[in-house]
């Protein structure tokens, strides 16, 4: 299936076009095989100007920033459940600095991208911050501050990401940011729309609010649409329970300054009826598309498809057989970092290390970062029933208590979970949810079990550690 090299004569055995976390990881497996790689890496800024160093969404505007943002949110919060256990604090006194947070979360970035840089230099890949663009199936050409480069190769890869869109209304580009803009603002965001209610809108929704700025989400449709919409509702009752604002079935309509210099918007609801407010930022999180057209991919004669412009690329490898792709530029694959990690590491074992074996994109677990977090892997109930059918799946679900809410008084009405299973034998699970506390680190240790193939017998006989939430697993009957 992989291709022989298309020519003795090439530079490269391998070049990668995308320095993120797909890309790297393949070259660095690659160069660990012998083979010889390079990765082209090349950021154009955001509309606002917004440029990042080496390492992709995932460290520079994605997952990372994310997750600290987050975590401030969080300590906001333990801040005041920290009184009732006893600290004597001053809680209503307390101040958050956005710009001390900006400065801390920008600090740790620029040290993740300069010890990726040095990573590549140590593991003998070749760096070159250049934009790539195909001139044909075999050769790619890069301007770079010496001058204009012709690298040619055995293989290459596609591990160029996405970025965000905007939506096609007046103002959007000229006065809204992104996710690509959010964690390196320099004043703070103020009170802010989220238009879209995906992973990025309320993830970004609720660490805004927990940091104290007020929050409006409109959603065009459905809450996290693809997971399971029972977590999903609960998700966004809790964010409503801790001051998010939810628009439901609203789509923006315009942007304008106002003469104060902040942003007059106006949306629109199902019924065509019009409503407006005054906010200091508009945050687009409506999807991204993939940054392929930029590397000119016609002349490789890789095929995109016309909505988002991303790669159908089986196993991988695109419709050109020597040009492979992974990552966020792939077509119906989940758009997360440890995918792609994943993904190209395979790749890179395939290529140059005789293995054979697949990236498997199925029970990949994942979390959602919001006040409460919820993690999940495998099937949400809709799609279970539809692959299996309603009379052949079996649902167990509860709520719980974590012992940790009792002293602060915390609410505890959206701390649930649920495990979706087949209904014969020993009941195969095919979806595991939690909403609460730390769930991704819930999550992660089931989804290694669900790949020995978990059975909800297994589960019921697995003894529980207590007091964690994580045992709320084992006692589900
Ligand atoms: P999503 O596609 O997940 O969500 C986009 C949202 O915007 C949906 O609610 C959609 O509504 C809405 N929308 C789309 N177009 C419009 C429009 N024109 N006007 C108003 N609303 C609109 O994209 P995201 O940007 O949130 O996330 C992209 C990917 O990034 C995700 O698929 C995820 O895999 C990844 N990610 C992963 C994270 C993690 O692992 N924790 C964190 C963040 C992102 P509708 O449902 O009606 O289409």
């Amino acid at each position: 299936m992989i291709p022989d090299a298309p020519g003795a004569n090439t530079e490269y055995d391998l070049v990668v076009v995308g320095g993120g976390s797909g890309g790297l990881a393949a070259a660095k497996e690659a160069t660990a095989l012998g083979a010889k790689v390079a990765v082209l890496d090349y950021v154009t800024p955001t509309p606002i100007g917004t440029k990042w160093g080496l390492g992709g969404t995932c460290v520079n505007v994605g997952c990372i920033p994310k997750k600290l943002m987050h975590q401030a949110a969080l300590l906001g919060e333990a801040i005041h459940d920290a009184k009732t256990y006893g600290w004597e604090l001053e809680p209503d006194n307390i101040h958050h600095s956005w710009e001390s947070l900006k400065d801390a979360v920008q600090g740790h970035i620029k040290s993740v991208n300069w010890v990726t840089r040095v990573e590549l230099r140590d593991k003998k890949v070749e760096y070159i911050n250049g934009q790539g663009k195909f001139l044909d199936p075999y050769t790619i050409t890069t301007q770079t501050k010496q001058g204009e480069r012709r690298l040619t190769a055995k293989y290459f890869l596609i591990a160029v990401g996405g970025r965000p869109r905007y939506p096609d209304i007046p103002g959007a580009l000229e006065y809204g940011i992104t996710s690509d803009d959010i964690f390196s603002l320099s004043k703070p965001p103020g009170k802010t729309v989220i238009v879209g209610a995906g992973y990025i809108g309320l993830e970004c929704a609720g660490f805004l609010r927990g940091l104290g700025y007020e929050a409006t989400v409109l959603v065009r449709s459905i809450p996290l649409r693809g997971f399971d919409q029972q977590m999903a509702n609960l998700i966004v009752a809790e964010m409503e329970d801790k001051g998010v604002k939810f628009e439901h079935r609203c789509i923006p309509k315009s942007v304008q300054k106002t003469d104060d210099g902040r942003l007059h918007v106006v949306w629109q609801n199902d019924k065509k009826e019009e409503f407006s407010d005054i906010f200091d930022t508009v945050l687009f999180a409506i999807g991204r598309r993939a940054l392929t057209k930029e590397l000119d991919i016609e002349k490789a004669g890789v095929e995109v498809a016309p909505d988002n412009e991303k790669i159908d690329a089986p196993n991988e490898q695109t419709n050109v057989p020597h040009i492979f792709a992974v990552g966020d530029v792939l077509y119906k694959k989940p758009e997360l970092t440890p995918v792609a990690i994943h993904a190209g590491r395979l790749l890179a074992r395939r290529l140059f290390g005789g293995s054979t074996t697949p990236m498997d994109y199925e029970n990949v677990a994942t979390t959602v970062f919001t006040p409460l977090e919820y993690g999940v892997v495998g099937l949400s109930e809709e799609k279970a029933i539809e692959r299996y059918g309603e009379d052949n799946i079996e649902v167990y679900h509860a709520y719980y208590k974590p012992t940790e809410f009792f002293i602060p008084q915390k609410s505890i009405v959206h701390c649930y979970l649920k495990v979706v299973a087949l209904r014969e034998g020993d009941q195969k699970v095919l979806g595991m949810h939690f909403i609460g506390p730390q769930a991704g680190e819930v999550i992660q240790g089931f989804a290694a079990a669900m790949k020995c193939n978990l059975t909800v017998t297994a589960l019921m006989s697995t003894v529980g550690i207590h007091p964690t939430i994580a045992e709320e697993f084992t006692r589900i009957n």
